[in-house]
């Protein structure tokens, strides 16, 4: 088993309409800081994102947000973390975010959402990371999403076992204990740095 001390949530900057999601949300910050999880994410006050980080920081949990300049205005940002580190762009925000967390979750969100969650995990496919990658399928929300990845292994676009890297649980307590018993694949040959 694996500590995880810190784990990146990637989720939505809007707060949606399903209060099962929000309340997942507001459980995962009560959980994280049970366990002492530090939190990295996208250091916003608006959304699950927002709802995540307040959460947490009314007990007094670790919150480390990661933004982009271009994102640092006073509507969006969050300006009481624990820390907040400014990047010069989204590719080195989430190279930020990689090195320093031990795994990721996945929670409701939109394309934002969507597309950290689909460049992590392409990461960890190509060996380029080991840690654990969760999507929180709270109340189905993640349903369709999951039938689509049958139907890309089903059509041989997505190898079995690259599918199976993607973790699922519809509670936070099941989703950790996954992550935490993860064992990342060994890297195929072919994707090996070659030796001179
Ligand atoms: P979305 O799912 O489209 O709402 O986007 C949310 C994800 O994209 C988050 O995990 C953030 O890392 C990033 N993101 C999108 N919008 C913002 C914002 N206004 N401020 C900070 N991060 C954002």
């Amino acid at each position: 088993m694996t500590r995880l001390s810190k784990i990146c949530v990637f989720c939505g900057s809007s707060t949606g309409n399903d209060t099962s999601i929000t309340n997942a949300a507001e459980h995962l910050a009560h959980v994280f800081v049970e366990k002492e999880i530090a939190l990295v994410y996208g250091a916003a006050k608006i959304g699950v994102m927002g709802i995540i980080a307040e959460a947490m920081l009314k007990k007094h949990g670790e919150v480390i947000g990661v933004i982009p300049q271009f994102l640092k205005k006073k509507e969006v940002v969050h300006l009481g973390l624990t820390e907040l580190v400014t990047t010069q762009n989204m590719h080195e925000r989430k190279l930020i975010m990689q090195e320093i967390s031990d795994g990721f979750m996945v929670l409701p969100g939109g394309f934002g959402t969507l597309e950290e969650c689909f460049e992590i995990i392409t990461w960890l496919q190509l060996g380029l990371h080991t840690k654990p990658i969760g999507l929180l399928n709270t109340n189905g929300f993640y349903d369709d999403l999951l039938k689509l990845l049958e139907t890309m292994v089903k059509r041989g676009f997505l190898k079995l076992e690259n599918y199976e890297l993607l973790l699922v649980d519809t509670e936070v307590e099941g989703l950790l204990q996954k992550m935490e018993t993860f064992k990342a694949p060994q890297i195929p040959k072919w994707l090996k740095p070659e030796r001179t």
